[in-house]
This record gives structure tokens, C-alpha cells and sequence, in this order.
């Protein structure tokens, strides 16, 4: 299995879950994210296996597109060492499950972070749901009742297996049937999953 750093994490975007997808485009988009969506992303990646250096040049490449290199040092340098228990207090900090996000703060509008299936117009979702290749796919609606009911890990979990379907079926003939595919709980075990299914 490849390594996870800097250059190559946008190579795993389809290995990760609608939230952090959503947070990936942000901080290319606009390179830049609030404090929340910071947070929410730079723990999964963390998780996903982005060391403390190799964090700091994803964050640094991204956020000195939008400012100088001395105000990424002064304002966010800390909080992205902090989050890997390299400044103040050293926790070491574990990535956020869905619960955890959904406790938090909803995303303003120029916002990213919190889950797309909870915070995202049913027409965004759409869009989304179409860049993952899902569009004009009857079982879009299945996931946007899902949604609509509130039922957002079980909406994230019918995305994995849309997306992901012609893996299970060859894991589950390949792989003694040892497929997981329980709800989805946590956008890590989202991406586990996933590279599993490819290994
Ligand atoms: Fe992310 Fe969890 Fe929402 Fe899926 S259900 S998009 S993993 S917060």
C-alpha cells in the first residue's frame, strides 16, 4: 500500500467519505478553511496516515496560494502541529467519528465541515452525488430519502456500496466473504474500508 503525503493524498479522494471530499475541494478551492473544516480534515488525515511534516507542506502548499508564507507561520502553523500533540497540551488527538461531527457547530455558508447528507441542499447533494459518477442512478433517491429521514450514516453507508459495489461483489467471491458492511460510523473506517476493497 502506498504511503499516504502531500503530494499524493488527492490520488485517495475516492477512498474517502462525501464529508471529506467536500473539505478537500474547499481548501483547494479556496485555500483556506475555517477553523471547523481545519479540524474535521486535518484529523481524518491524520488517521489515514499523513504525518505531522507532511500535513504541514499539504497545509502550507494550500494556504500560501491565498496568503504569504509569514502569516501561515504566525496565524495556523500551531494549530496544525497542535493537532498531532506537538504544541501546548501534546494529546494526541484521535480523527473525529460521524457523532463527534455531528456534534459540532452546523457549517455556515462559507463553510465545509459537518456531513453533507445532513447539512447540504437536496440540489447540492445531487451535484455531489453526480461527481461521484451516481447521477440519473435510481438509487440516488434511496440516498436522498435517507437524508431527508435524517438518516445520514445509513445514506453514507448506500453511497459506499454504489460506489464501491463491483469491489464487494469481487471481495465477497475473493476474499472468503470477509467484507464489512456494517454502517458506516466513522469517516475512517469509510476510507479503511474502501482501500481494503482494493488491496
Ligand atoms: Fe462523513 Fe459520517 Fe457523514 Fe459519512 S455519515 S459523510 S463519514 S460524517
Amino acid at each position: 500500500d502506498s504511503e499516504v503525503n502531500s503530494e499524493n493524498v488527492n490520488t485517495f479522494l475516492s477512498d474517502m467519505p462525501l464529508c471529506m471530499q467536500r473539505l478537500m475541494e474547499g481548501v483547494s478551492v479556496n485555500h483556506h478553511l475555517k477553523y471547523g473544516g481545519r479540524q474535521q480534515l486535518a484529523f481524518f488525515l491524520k488517521g489515514i496516515g499523513l504525518s505531522a511534516d507532511e500535513a504541514l507542506k499539504f497545509w502550507r502548499n494550500q494556504f500560501t496560494k491565498s496568503m504569504s508564507a509569514e502569516r501561515f507561520n504566525k496565524d495556523y502553523k500551531y494549530n496544525f502541529r497542535h493537532n498531532y500533540g506537538l504544541e501546548g497540551g501534546r494529546i494526541n488527538y484521535k480523527p473525529w467519528d460521524c457523532k463527534t461531527i455531528m456534534n459540532k457547530p452546523n457549517p455556515t455558508k462559507s463553510e465545509y465541515h459537518g456531513c453533507p447528507y445532513r447539512d447540504l441542499h437536496r440540489d447540492e447533494l445531487l451535484v455531489m452525488l453526480g461527481k461521484l459518477g451516481l447521477e440519473g442512478n435510481r438509487s440516488t433517491d434511496d440516498v436522498l430519502d435517507l437524508s431527508n429521514r435524517g438518516e445520514y450514516q445509513a445514506a453514507c453507508t448506500k453511497v459506499f456500496e454504489l460506489v464501491n459495489r463491483d469491489n464487494i461483489d469481487y471481495a465477497l467471491k475473493t476474499k472468503s466473504g470477509n467484507v464489512d458492511q456494517s454502517s458506516i460510523v466513522h469517516p475512517n473506517q469509510y476510507f479503511d474500508r474502501s482501500r481494503y476493497l482494493k488491496k
